[in-house]
């Protein structure tokens, strides 16, 4: 899933300063299995503002709404009668949330309440891990299911860097060695002699090539 978290209350003030109607808008689906931007955080962040506001010696009137998703018409369709009188959108969506609302809005502003991290695993309760940088060629099936792209902090398919002390990586000894990970697994399933093999550059046109990245399926679309 996508995860994201909180910008802090300070940002998010400045964000929707001089603004005095918003629409607070949260997404029912990865936002709100994270805990950043479901409906419970929608309640908490508008009343923080408002709060916030109250105490500079201001107004602020919010509107409350959560969708089940903010990337999809069919639902941010849903918050057409909520916008009109308000004068910015506040979005606890992630990035794409974000931009989806602008672009079906195109005369209202939106502003991001969120920091978007990734396409995350759910690690254990309130710890969600990078597992896919989203790099469109996916190559697991050279690394017995672990990304060297995500989970090494130099994203190298021909590793390792030599670098790493004891299973953690040189970059942060907080975080394993992805590379270690690798061989670990690969060992596991006796596939070792694999990670001889070496790797051509990755074609990172598949990836961006020269723009945003488009699946397009016309055989869906009656
Ligand atoms: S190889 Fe690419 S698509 Fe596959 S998990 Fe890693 S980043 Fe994601
Ligand atoms: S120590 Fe491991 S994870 Fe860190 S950069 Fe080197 S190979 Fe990658």
């Amino acid at each position: 899933m996508i995860i994201a978290e909180q910008k802090t209350l300070e940002e998010i003030k400045q964000i929707v300063a001089g603004y005095n109607k918003l629409l607070v808008v949260g997404c029912g689906t990865c936002v709100t299995v994270c805990f950043a931007g479901g409906e419970k955080e929608v309640g908490i962040l508008a009343s923080e503002l408002r709060m916030a506001r109250q105490m500079d010696g201001q107004q602020l009137e919010t509107v409350e709404r959560t969708i089940q998703r903010q990337c999809e018409w069919e639902f941010v369709d849903q918050l057409k009668d909520a916008i009109e009188d308000c004068d910015a959108i506040l979005s606890m969506g992630c990035g794409v949330g974000v931009q989806g609302l602008a672009e079906r809005f195109p005369t209202k502003v939106v502003l991001p309440a969120l920091n978007t991290k990734g396409m995350a695993l759910t690690v254990q309760e309130g710890l969600w891990a990078e597992r896919c940088a989203g790099c469109g060629n996916c190559v697991l099936d050279k690394f017995g299911g672990v990304c060297p792209i995500a989970r090494c902090s130099k994203s190298l398919q021909n590793g390792p860097c030599g670098g790493s002390v004891n299973g953690k990586c040189e970059i942060d000894p907080e975080i394993d060695c992805g590379w270690q990970l690798v061989y670990d697994r690969m060992k596991a399933i006796n596939m070792l002699d694999k990670l001889y093999e070496v790797q051509e550059i990755k074609d990172w046109s598949t990836a961006r090539d020269g723009g945003p990245r488009r699946i397009n399926r016309e055989d869906l679309r009656l």
